[in-house]
């Protein structure tokens, strides 16, 4: 769009940019508006009688840790018990790169400044930049979206890119090593009238005033809570790729994706020097590729594609490739009962169309949060444990909608990709007349769809 142009400048210099100060931080997530200068008073030093829950949490991915983070720095006794700290990136050996936008790095502002500061400056800056979807064989843009006004007219921070691993290291020193467990895989929770306890793999049993599965879509909370139910294959399987490049087009581009039929290329800067890309196909699950095959199979699938994709695919060494199938899960309007809860892709896991999977954790961590401190206020006499049992429903509640909405976007944008129309290009430019069409009426609802989301409007 037009405005991006505008505001389209170096990358250095943007991130040397702070937002303007009686502006920084006012952020609407839902009914609950947060300003992070407030935070630091959020009833931490309240005279109450009533002590505060304690808050256990299974998994420590990204869920996990951001809410153990605003639990602890609220004051909550809070444990984690994380599978195996190697994966604390969550998602194993896939650790690349991960893109926090404007919504969540909002949030984490809300929950903890210092760390929030940390994160924007570990991160790579892609929101000041061209981002959007271009045709995969001829590498024009057809939709362009500004990442960047909508967070600059509501002074919230910038969209950008972090590696898993470093943004990992930072919640894990911020919240401390004596609240996370690892190698403490949840395996069962027993769940009593005032009080849940999880028993982990090893016979360790640990109780809580509540539990919080935040353990990633194979949740073994939510199998616990409402049965053991496969995840949905997307039909599309993911290869990936991180290569030591800077293309001449970086200080323009952002986030580009590709599009072609039944297949899409995400190239992304992701910082020091390095690009990202993400290669989607459609096929059937659990496809393998031979020992060393799998850069020869994407060049035979993306091969007559533009230069920046056939030549990122080339220039990664193939033991860097990795590949994996993509799932997600029906959207459920009920994440728990009593005192049992789920958070981030335990209840809500989307496919990464939108970039948006981890920066919903981050917002259900803020919100969850907000519930609990209204209980630990709470004079109205009712027993502790049935105020955290409706904390946690009109947590859900606040979140279930715009969790909803997001998730039937990130299925319907894979969707759209089956029916992609290569740009009809004859030779001569003409185009078919449906192509412009198409392209202005998606630009407008894109940029719509991402203002609503990277505000942190809804619910
Ligand atoms: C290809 C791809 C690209 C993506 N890109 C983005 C992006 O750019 N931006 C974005 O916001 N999101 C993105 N996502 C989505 C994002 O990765 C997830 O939504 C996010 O990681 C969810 O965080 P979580 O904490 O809920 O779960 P996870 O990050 O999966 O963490 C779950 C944790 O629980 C642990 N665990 C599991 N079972 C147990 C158990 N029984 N006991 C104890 N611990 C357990 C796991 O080891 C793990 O550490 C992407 C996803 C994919 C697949």
């Amino acid at each position: 769009m037009a405005s991006l142009q505008v505001f389209c400048v170096s990358n250095q210099y943007w991130n040397s940019i702070r937002v303007p100060k009686a502006r920084t931080n006012k952020f609407s997530l839902g009914s609950s508006v947060i300003r992070s200068e407030e935070v630091g008073s959020l009833n931490l030093n309240k005279e109450n009688d009533r002590k505060k829950p304690q808050i256990l949490i299974a998994g420590g991915g990204i869920g996990g840790l951001v809410l153990a983070l605003a639990a602890k720095n609220r004051g909550f006794e809070v444990k984690v018990f994380e599978k195996e700290l190697s994966a604390v990136r969550g998602e194993g050996q896939h650790r690349g790169p991960i893109q926090l936008q404007t919504n969540a790095l909002a949030v984490l502002e809300a929950i903890d400044k210092d760390v929030a500061e940390q994160i924007r400056d570990a991160g790579c800056i892609t929101g000041n930049r061209i981002n959007g979807l271009a045709d995969g064989r001829s590498g024009e843009w057809i939709t362009k979206i500004d990442l960047l006004t909508p967070a600059l007219t509501r002074g919230l921070p910038v969209t950008r890119v972090i590696c898993r691993m470093t943004l990992q290291d930072i919640l894990m020193d911020a919240v401390g090593s004596d609240i996370v467990y690892n190698r403490s895989n949840v395996v069962d929770i027993i769940e009593e009238p005032d009080k849940v306890t999880v028993v982990l793999e090893d016979g360790r049993r640990f109780e809580g005033d509540l539990l919080v599965g935040a353990d990633g879509i194979w949740s073994k909370v939510r199998s616990k809570l409402f049965g053991w139910k496969e995840a949905k294959y997307s039909n599309y399987t993911c290869y990936s790729g991180l290569l030591d490049y800077v293309p001449p087009y970086n200080d323009t581009v952002g986030l580009r994706v590709f599009l072609g039929l039944n297949q899409f290329f995400v190239a992304l800067d992701v910082g020091g020097g390095k690009m990202q890309w993400l290669s989607f196909h459609k096929e059937p699950p659990r496809n393998t590729d031979p020992l060393g095959g799998k850069k020869k199979r994407l060049l035979e699938l993306f091969g007559s594609w533009c230069d920046e994709v056939t030549m990122l695919i080339a220039e990664t060494p193939e033991h860097i490739i990795l590949q994996r199938d993509i799932y997600d899960r029906d959207m459920i309007c009920c994440w728990g009962r009593g005192l049992v809860t789920l958070l981030g892709d335990a209840a809500h896991p989307m496919y990464p169309t939108l970039g948006q999977g981890g920066c919903m954790a981050i917002e259900d961590c803020y919100q969850l949060i907000v519930e609990l401190e209204k209980v630990v206020e709470s004079n109205s006499g009712t027993k502790m444990s049935e105020e955290i049992s409706h904390a946690l429903k009109r947590y859900e509640r606040n979140r279930v909608i715009r969790n909803g909405i997001l998730h039937a976007v990130a299925r319907m944008a894979l969707r759209m990709v089956s029916f992609y129309i290569p740009n009809l290009n004859f030779g001569w430019r003409i185009r078919d007349p449906a192509f412009h069409i198409a392209r202005f009426v998606s630009g407008l609802v894109m940029q719509r769809m991402m203002n609503w989301i990277i505000n942190g409007d809804g619910v």
